[in-house]
């Protein structure tokens, strides 16, 4: 019979930077590179598959 071992578990990496994911800040290696992901999103650097959507913003004008 084939003895299946589970896989060792792959310590996440920080997709920011590569490096080894802090439990604390995880999958982020530290606060920072946490921020810079959530500034990547906020500035829309991420493709968001589907459709693209026109985003109306009644009140975006002055
Ligand atoms: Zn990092």
């Amino acid at each position: 019979m084939p003895s299946d071992t589970p896989p060792p578990k792959k310590r996440p990496r920080c997709p920011i930077c590569g490096q080894a994911s802090d439990p604390a800040h995880r999958p982020f290696c530290s606060d920072r590179c946490k921020q810079v992901d959530l500034g990547r999103w906020l500035k829309g650097d991420y493709a968001i598959p589907g459709p693209p959507l026109e985003e109306e913003d009644p009140e975006g004008q002055p």
